[in-house]
């Protein structure tokens, strides 16, 4: 599949680079041509208003240009091709044929006899000597004629350069298409294996718990004489098991969502002292149960911009994993205040600890260090993915310290002042 993607991907960058190419030798052949030709047409200009004929001789202006290239032509009434600058009378042959055809005021490039000629048909400017009475002719237009042939020259080895240069470079551009095409596929393909162990690890969460419903339910109906009190423990891990898929579920719409931008995120002014109150008066039963000391040391009014139903959420995730892993007769710490214009909420546990080379993976949905254990627990490996993603929501930061064996102490900073953004 991918193959197919890059090949694609590679042709569709070698096209846009042969078309880059492309436009950009066209504009720079038409400009050249532009410039080189504009130049020629300029002196030719030059030239034509560059003398006059007083009695039927030619009077150069106040400073005539000369070029040896360029011809000066007058043309009589009569048809009559004219020379009026002696000099260049021998250099030109075939001169009727070369100014035939062209109209007054017209500019025209004419191949003959293996020359380039430039043609300009200029009326004649000075009305009062239009007539020769010694020659008896009647001047009617000046032709100007320059030889082109190395401006041509010069226009065919930039087009072949630039047709040489294109052939050569086809390899340089579909290579570079290539390279390209694979650079933008790293994260295609990263996203794509990211998915694909996405919904393997969410088919595989799923068919326990419904394994454990379905088990259940079959043994129940193998006695069918058995009454409730009897099955109650074959219901409760019925129970239990749709109560873990209902959160692992919510779990995965929370990701979804946050995936595709639509996470429902409503920042309003909270206090955020009274959250962590709230969250810890619910751990209350935990601690009795799990014979586990909490002890929380709350700053009052701490207030802060925040989603006040996703920030519940995150102490929950965090107290919750630090009952989770704090063996009894061991400690739970919450600290909330503020420190250099942030809301600090740090968890410590006297717990389990993580691994080093685990730390760098906690984060990642799904993980888990000691999957049996996390399940027992009903532990689902999203919690501090949703956890992290409700701190950056947040433009906040979390961080975790940990030793095996000792404890781990999770740190959320949110700054309080933020613009209100939904
Ligand atoms: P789970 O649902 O398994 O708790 P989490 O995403 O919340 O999923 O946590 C991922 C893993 O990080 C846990 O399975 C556990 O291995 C580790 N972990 C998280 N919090 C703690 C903690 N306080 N002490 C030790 N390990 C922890």
């Amino acid at each position: 599949m991918f193959q197919r993607t890059l090949a694609r991907l590679t042709v569709i960058n070698s096209f846009v680079f042969f078309i880059i190419y492309f436009l950009f030798t066209l504009i720079l052949y038409g400009y050249l041509s532009y410039r080189l030709f504009d130049r020629v047409d300029e002196v030719m200009r030059l030239h034509a208003s560059g003398f006059r004929l007083a009695n039927g001789i030619v009077v150069p202006l106040e400073h005539p240009i000369f070029d040896p290239r360029i011809f000066v032509l007058a043309r009589s009434t009569d048809g009559r091709i004219v020379n009026p600058i002696p000099f260049h009378e021998n250099e030109l042959k075939n001169i009727d044929e070369i100014t035939s055809n062209i109209e007054a005021g017209e500019l025209n490039t004419k191949d003959y006899e293996g020359h380039v000629y430039r043609i300009m048909r200029w009326p004649y400017s000075y009305q009062e000597d239009l007539y020769d009475s010694a020659a008896n002719f009647r001047i009617e237009s000046v032709f100007v004629v320059s030889i082109v042939d190395s401006e041509v020259q010069l226009l065919n080895n930039f087009l072949w350069l630039i047709i040489g240069g294109g052939v050569i470079s086809v390899l340089g551009i579909i290579v570079a298409g290539f390279l390209l095409a694979k650079r933008a596929m790293v994260p295609i393909q990263e996203a794509w294996e990211k998915q694909q162990q996405f919904v393997s690890d969410v088919s595989h969460e799923l068919r326990s718990p419904l394994t454990g419903i379905y088990s259940n339910a079959e043994l129940m109906l193998r006695h069918p004489d058995e009454t409730i009190r009897e099955e109650c423990h074959r219901i409760n891990t019925i129970m239990q098991e749709a109560k873990r898929m209902i959160k692992l579920i919510a779990s995965l719409l929370t990701l979804a969502r946050s995936d595709a931008g639509k996470s429902d995120i409503s920042l309003s002014l909270i206090n955020l002292s009274d959250v962590v109150n709230e969250v810890i008066s619910h751990f209350e039963v935990f601690k009795e149960i799990n014979h586990i000391s909490l002890v929380a040391t709350v700053e009052s009014n701490v207030e802060v911009v925040a989603d006040r139903d996703r920030v519940h959420q995150l102490i929950v995730i965090l107290l919750d994993n630090a009952f989770k892993f704090t063996p009894a007769g061991g400690q739970v710490t919450i600290d909330c205040y503020i420190a250099n214009r942030n809301a600090i909420v740090s968890v410590r546990d006297t717990g389990i600890g993580i691994a080093p080379e685990s730390i760098s993976c906690i984060f990642d949905r799904f993980f888990r260090e000691d999957k049996s254990r996390s399940k027992n627990s009903g532990g689902t490996g999203l919690g501090l993915s949703i956890a992290k993603w409700i701190v950056e929501k947040h433009a906040g930061k979390i961080n975790v310290k940990s030793a095996l064996g000792k404890g781990t102490k999770f740190t959320v900073s949110i700054p309080i002042q933020r613009r209100h953004q939904t």
